[in-house]
């Protein structure tokens, strides 16, 4: 049983308070989404479960599979099962995206059994051919060196390649506000709803409704002022779309008074 689980987190940039006291559990297999209006604390709490080291962890807990998240570096949180998107942004000339993700795949397997000797190289391209048939990508794709001249639609499909053959237990993704176009929506999409299962849950961050009606949650949360004030199922997020955030800071303020 893999579960994500947040306690009171608290979290400073450069010593001003960004979140404070998130609680979040996400259980096996769901899909959560986080949403909220600019500058509550979103793309902080994604930072922070990434293990970026701008971000000073001021109190609470993070546990994944009962283990603490936070004292560990992100390739550890990474073999544990975490997914972290947008964790290796920057191209790497030289290194194609397959040899990446034999690489990625067999520092995961390592940690989780020591004696392995890692996956043979043709069991590994019949592995990447067979996830990338099933995401429709081009077998090209694979020889091409990681990001680099990548548009972001092919880096997108390169994280896409990365959760199908690591398998994460969680991904978290951070579609942060710098505008995804509408094709680059459609891969994220079709991606982690083709992985998404009783064994891979999702964070999803967002700060449109719109991924979530490619995407379906299995519940919504919105996040005020560095706190989840208000959590629904995947008819919050169509009544936040209509309505606003200003309702939830009202009821919220109204009972933080
Ligand atoms: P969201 O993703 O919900 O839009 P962020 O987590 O990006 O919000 O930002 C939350 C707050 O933290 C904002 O007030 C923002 O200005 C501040 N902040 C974010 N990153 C930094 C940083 N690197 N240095 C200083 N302040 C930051
Ligand atoms: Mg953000």
């Amino acid at each position: 049983m893999s579960e994500l689980v947040i306690h009171d987190l608290h979290v400073s940039i450069e010593g001003k308070p960004i979140l404070n006291g998130v609680n979040l559990i996400v259980p096996q297999g769901e899909v959560h989404a986080i949403m909220g209006p600019n500058g509550t604390g979103k793309s902080t709490l994604a930072y922070t479960l990434i293990g970026h080291p701008s971000y000073q962890v001021t109190g609470g807990e993070v546990t994944f599979n009962g283990q603490n998240l936070l004292d560990k570096k992100a390739d550890e949180r990474s073999r544990l099962g975490v997914f972290l998107a947008f964790q290796y942004p920057v191209s790497i000339p030289g290194v194609t995206v397959a040899n990446f993700l034999r690489t990625a795949l067999n520092s995961r397997r390592k940690s989780a059994n020591p004696e392995d000797k890692g996956i043979s190289i043709p069991e590994f391209r019949k592995l990447l051919i067979e996830k990338m048939d099933y995401l429709r990508m081009d077998h090209a794709f694979a020889g091409r060196y990681l990001n680099e001249g990548f548009s972001g639609g092919e880096k997108k499909r390169a994280e896409i390649l990365q959760m199908a053959v690591l398998r994460p237990q969680i991904a978290i993704l951070d579609e942060t506000d710098s505008g995804l176009d509408i094709d680059a929506l459609r891969i994220v999409s079709e991606g982690v709803n083709a992985l998404r299962g009783p064994d891979m849950g999702v964070l999803l961050i967002t700060h449109y409704q719109r991924i979530l009606n490619y995407v379906k949650p299995d519940y919504v949360h919105v996040m005020i002022d560095g706190k989840i004030v208000e959590s629904g199922g995947p008819d919050l997020a169509l009544h936040l779309e209509e309505h606003g955030y200003e309702w939830v800071r009202e009821k919220y303020e109204a009972t933080a008074a």
